[in-house]
C-alpha cells in the first residue's frame, strides 16, 4: 500500500508512519511543521519507501502517484496549540479535510479521518457512546478545534454519501506516549515535565475532573485496523482507564520520584469534567481493545521524557505557562 499519513511529523503521526514502514507499506508524511517537528520522523528518513513533504493542507495540494490510504492528522491538538492558532486550526479542520478529501477522492482511497472526544465537548452522558451528539460550546475558546471537528466529521460523512469516496472516522480520547512535546501543554506531558524538573506540577481547579487516558501504541493499532476495514464511524478509540487529573498528576509524581509539590491553578473556560470511551463499537467492528497497562506506559513515556533533548520545541516553557495562564484567566 502507499498510504499519505497528514501531520505525519506530529506525536500521533510519526507513530503511525513509524508501524506503517514496519509493516512493509510506502509512505508519504506531509506536514507544515507549525506543532510537528522533523526530528519525529527522522529516524525513518533512510528507509526505503519513506518520503517527508512539508505542506500546508489547508491550501490545495496534490500527491504524485497512486494512494490507497489517507490518514488525515493534520491539526494542532493540545488547547495551547489551538488557543495561540485559533483560524489555523479551523482552517486545518475544514479546508484541510475538504483538500485531504479530495486527494482520496481523485486516488480512489479510503480516508480515515482523525476526529476527537472534543466532539462530546462537555458530556451530559457518561461514558460517551458514538450515538450521542455532545454538548459543545461554539463561541467558547475551545470552539475553534471542536467546531473544526464537527465540521470535518460532516464533511468527511458527506463526501462517502454523496461522492462515494470510502471513508472512516475515528474519535480519539486522550492519547498519550513518546514524542509529544513537554511544553505542548496537555496534562501528561505537563505533570512530567514539572515532576522531572522538581517544579510544581499544575493542576487545574480542584483536580476531580476526570479523563481516560490510552498509550500511542494501542491507538495506532486501532487506526491501522479503521484503515484496513471499511466502517464509516464514527467509532470511538481510546482507553476506558479513567482517572481524575489530581490522581493522575499524584501518580506521575510518585513514578518520578519527584520531591515536587502539587499546585493547583484557575481551571480553563469549558474546561470538560468528565471524560470515558465506550468502546464497545471498536471491539465489536475492529476486534480492538487496548492492551497496555498504564502504568508501564507511564514509566515508558516518563523513560522518554528523561532521555530526549528538548531542543526542537515550537514553544518554550515559559510560553507555554504564559499561554495556560491566560486561557485560565479568559
Ligand atoms: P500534534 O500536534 O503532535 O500533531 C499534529 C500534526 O499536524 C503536527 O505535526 C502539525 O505540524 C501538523 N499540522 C497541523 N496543521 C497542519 C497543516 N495545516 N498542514 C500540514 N500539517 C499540519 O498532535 P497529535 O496529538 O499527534 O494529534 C494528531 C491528530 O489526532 C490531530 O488531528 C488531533 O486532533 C487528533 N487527536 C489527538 C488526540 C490525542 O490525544 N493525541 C486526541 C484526539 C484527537
Ligand atoms: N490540566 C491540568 N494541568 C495542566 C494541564 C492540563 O490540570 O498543566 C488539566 C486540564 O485542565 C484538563 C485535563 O488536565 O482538565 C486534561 O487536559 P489536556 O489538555 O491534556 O486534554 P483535554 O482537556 O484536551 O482533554
Amino acid at each position: 500500500m502507499r498510504v499519505v499519513v497528514t501531520g505525519g511529523a506530529g506525536f500521533l503521526g510519526s507513530h503511525l508512519c513509524e508501524k506503517l514502514v514496519a509493516r512493509g507499506e510506502d509512505v508519504v508524511a506531509v506536514d507544515n511543521f507549525c506543532t510537528g517537528s522533523r526530528a519525529n520522523v527522522a529516524h525513518l528518513r533512510h528507509e526505503e519507501g519513506f518520503e517527508l513533504l512539508e505542506l500546508d493542507v489547508s491550501e490545495p495540494f496534490t500527491i504524485d502517484g497512486p494512494v490507497d490510504a489517507v490518514l488525515h492528522f493534520a491539526s494542532p491538538a493540545s488547547p495551547v496549540d489551538y488557543l495561540r492558532m485559533p483560524i489555523e486550526t479551523l482552517k486545518v479542520g475544514s479546508l484541510g479535510t475538504l483538500h485531504a478529501l479530495d486527494l482520496a477522492e481523485a486516488k480512489g482511497a479510503r480516508l480515515v479521518l482523525a476526529s476527537t472526544s472534543e466532539v462530546y465537548g462537555d458530556p451530559e452522558v457518561h461514558p460517551q457512546p458514538e450515538s450521542y451528539w455532545g454538548n459543545v460550546n461554539p463561541v467558547g475558546p475551545r470552539g475553534v478545534y471542536d467546531e473544526a471537528k464537527r465540521f470535518a466529521e460532516a464533511t468527511t460523512l458527506a463526501y462517502r454519501q454523496s461522492r462515494g469516496v470510502n471513508t472512516g472516522i475515528v474519535r480519539i480520547f486522550n492519547t498519550f506516549g513518546p514524542r509529544m512535546r513537554p511544553n505542548d501543554g496537555r496534562a501528561i506531558p505537563n505533570f512530567v515535565r514539572q515532576a522531572l524538573a522538581g517544579d510544581p506540577v499544575t493542576v487545574s481547579g480542584d483536580g476531580s475532573q476526570t479523563r481516560s487516558i490510552c498509550y500511542v501504541d494501542d491507538l495506532v493499532e486501532a487506526i491501522l485496523r479503521m484503515m484496513d476495514a471499511d466502517h464509516a464511524g464514527p467509532i470511538n478509540i481510546g482507553n476506558p482507564h479513567e482517572i481524575s487529573m489530581k490522581d493522575l498528576a499524584e501518580w506521575i509524581v510518585r513514578l518520578t520520584t519527584s520531591s515536587s509539590p502539587i499546585t493547583f491553578i484557575e481551571r480553563p473556560v469549558d474546561d470538560p469534567t468528565v471524560r470515558r470511551p465506550d468502546t464497545t463499537l471498536a471491539t465489536s467492528l475492529l476486534g480492538w481493545a487496548p492492551k497496555v497497562p498504564i502504568e508501564d506506559a507511564l514509566k515508558w513515556t516518563i523513560g522518554w521524557f528523561r532521555d530526549v533533548p528538548h531542543g526542537t520545541e515550537p514553544l518554550s516553557a515559559a510560553a507555554t505557562e504564559e499561554i495556560l495562564g491566560a486561557a485560565e484567566k479568559h
